[in-house]
């Protein structure tokens, strides 16, 4: 492995070292990390990728006009949450490379029957098919009496599951609304 000075002084053996030939690069390495987060915003979230759901920091720049996108700079574990104190696993760590990607998905897509392509919809279109959808496939296997004939007005052919980085309120409306069309299979990932 090749180093170079620059990376040689970025690690801990090269504060050690410049230590020992007498100089301290401490306090430009604390500068240097604490620069780059000094003017950032805080917002804190969920890392999405599992069920653990350990808590994260996300770092962005910009200054909240509404013609400006914040920009992410920096993503952290959270030392304050219980689930991981500040620990992020490898796929948390980059979680960045998911926010701040340009093949990340901006709308709604559909593939229809059929169809080997994705293509684009708008949310009103998205909204309208999915309702369709959920309307037509309950009419046609709502249960209203089992088979000693008790009235049991359930939905088996739909199934809700939500993802961890659902809020408690979103969850609370979600069992609410699928529970009123008589789901009988709502699970959530993150099972917190
Ligand atoms: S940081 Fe790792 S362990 Fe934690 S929720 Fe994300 S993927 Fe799961």
């Amino acid at each position: 492995m090749v180093a170079s000075r620059r990376s040689f002084i970025r690690t801990g053996a090269g504060v050690i070292a410049a230590s020992i030939l007498g100089f301290d690069v401490r306090p430009a390495y604390a500068q240097a990390k604490e620069l780059k987060i000094a003017r950032t915003t805080e917002t804190r979230s969920t890392c999405p990728y599992c069920s653990v759901s350990c808590g994260v920091i996300i770092h962005t720049l910009g200054d909240k006009a509404k013609n400006v996108t914040a920009q992410v700079v920096h993503v952290e574990g959270d030392p304050d949450h219980p689930i991981n104190r500040g620990t992020l696993c490898p796929k948390g760590s980059s979680l960045m490379q998911d926010i701040m990607n340009e093949r990340r998905l901006l709308k709604p897509q559909v593939r229809r029957p059929g169809s080997d392509k994705w293509e684009d919809i708008g949310w009103d279109q998205a909204y309208d098919e999915i309702a369709r959808h959920i309307k037509k496939t309950r009419d046609e296997g709502f249960i209203e009496t089992d088979a000693q004939g008790r009235k049991v007005n359930r939905c088996e052919s739909i199934a809700w599951n939500g993802g961890c980085t659902d809020t408690n309120e979103f969850n609370y409306l979600v069992v609410k609304t699928m529970r009123s069309l008589g789901l009988c299979y709502v699970e959530n990932q993150a099972r917190v």
